[in-house]
């Protein structure tokens, strides 16, 4: 051991250097590991944030699409993966995409001018069909393409998204058509209205008691057709609006409401001669439902199983029973029936079965059936027809409990 003073402070320097460069080290190790750990907690959080993202995306009911200045799709999420055939899509042009025209025009357009696109496009359901029953009609969609501003110097993106509106297009379609047959049907009463009311101001008509009884009595058979056609309309409209309180529902024994109606078409039964039965094989059934409109629902039906059939030897069943889980109700004529091609349309407003030429008056307003069906579901029912031409129709509800 030496006891050179020079030696001992040269020792202890070093010893005190070796001591810094050591906590030098250990210093710059821990920074590289947290700064190592910092980067990989970055990544992760990246990861974290881009897997959010999609999954965002892919949340999306819409086709949302990112597309590059040359129209070549960046981005895709799960709902355009699954309308265009879970094909890759990203880098592909959007022209060998979008499958219709008028989408490519659209996102062209928004593209080129650089403005947004916000247009409805209805297109082929064949193009879009996800299997082979599904081809027909049309498919509505709503465009919405849009530059998205990007940092400076980074590439402009425009996305753009396609909303399936394909339902709500039907419903205005529907209405369109509602509007139109209501107009043509309420025109043709009040064109003969109109008609006999210009003869009776003729003087010619009026001199004519007997004549001018005749025309009023015409008259005031298709002022009655169209206060039942606006009836009609209005308790559809009624049933369609789906608010609370439309039904009152209240229990009822279905063979009173029968009888009812019955009672109310006995004249109509005198005059064809008909047979009508009523069965209950389980006593009488309560019908838990607004009383209203079963009246309404048993009226058009059995009104048209005598209406329809003017023939000898009608015969007319209606029936209720309880069945485990449901109660069924049944309305059965041995009728002229409906042709299997009509079957599928006559619960649409306004349908009537061509009529052969020998049944040349238009006896209904064409909204017995849509009433009934309407009013069917309103009370979570369902109804079904069986028909054999020139053999029997079978009307049969079934309403769960
Ligand atoms: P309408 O007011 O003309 O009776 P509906 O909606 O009640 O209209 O019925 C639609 C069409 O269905 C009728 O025009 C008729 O051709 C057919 N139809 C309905 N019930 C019967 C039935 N029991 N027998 C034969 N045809 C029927």
């Amino acid at each position: 051991m030496t006891s050179d003073p020079a030696t001992a402070a040269a020792l202890a320097t070093a010893t005190t250097l070796a001591g810094c460069w050591l906590w030098h080290r250990r210093l710059a190790n821990r920074h590289a590991r947290e700064s190592a750990a910092a980067q990989e907690r970055f990544q992760q959080q990246l990861r974290h944030e881009r897997d959010e993202h999609a999954r965002l995306l892919d949340s999306l009911g819409d086709v949302l699409l990112q597309v590059d200045d040359h129209a070549h799709i960046l981005a895709a999420n799960a709902a355009a993966r699954e309308w265009f055939g879970q094909r890759e899509l990203v880098g592909r042009p959007a022209r060998e995409v979008l499958l219709d025209d008028r989408l490519v025009a659209a996102v062209a357009h928004c593209l080129s001018r650089g403005t947004p696109v916000r247009e409805r496009i209805v297109t082929a359901q064949h193009l879009w069909a996800q299997n082979e029953h599904d081809t027909h009609g049309t498919r509505a969609w709503l465009v919405d393409a849009a530059r998205v501003p990007a940092p400076d110097g980074s590439p402009s993106v425009t996305r753009v998204v396609l909303r399936d509106v394909t339902a709500e297009h039907q419903t205005e379609q529907i209405r369109r058509d509602f509007v139109a047959n209501a107009s043509h049907e309420l025109r043709t009463p009040l064109a003969i209205i109109n008609g006999y009311l210009e003869n009776l101001l003729d003087d010619a008509g009026v001199e004519d008691p007997a004549m001018t009884r005749h025309f009023l009595g015409i008259m005031h058979k298709h002022a009655e057709r169209i206060s039942r056609i606006v009836e009609d309309m209005l308790v559809i409209s009624r049933l369609e609006s789906g608010e609370a309180g439309t039904l009152n529902v209240e229990p009822f024994g279905f063979r009173s409401c029968a009888l009812d109606v019955i009672e109310r078409l006995e004249p109509v039964i005198r005059e064809h001669g008909a047979e009508l039965r009523l069965v209950t094989p389980t006593g009488d059934p309560r019908i838990h439902g607004d009383r209203f409109y079963w009246t309404q629902v048993m009226f058009n039906l059995i009104e048209n199983s005598l209406k329809q059939n003017p023939r000898p030897g009608l015969r007319v069943e209606v029936g209720c029973t309880d069945e485990p889980g449901c109660q069924r109700i049944w309305v059965n004529d041995n009728g002229i029936g409906i042709p299997a091609a009509d079957l599928p349309h006559i619960f649409r407003r306004f349908y009537r079965v061509q009529k052969h030429h020998s049944q040349r008056e238009i006896k209904g307003t064409g909204l017995g059936l849509s009433i009934v069906k309407r009013a069917v579901e309103a009370h979570g029912g369902t109804i079904d027809v069986h028909s054999i031409p020139g053999r029997e129709t079978q009307f049969t509800i079934t309403l769960p409990r």
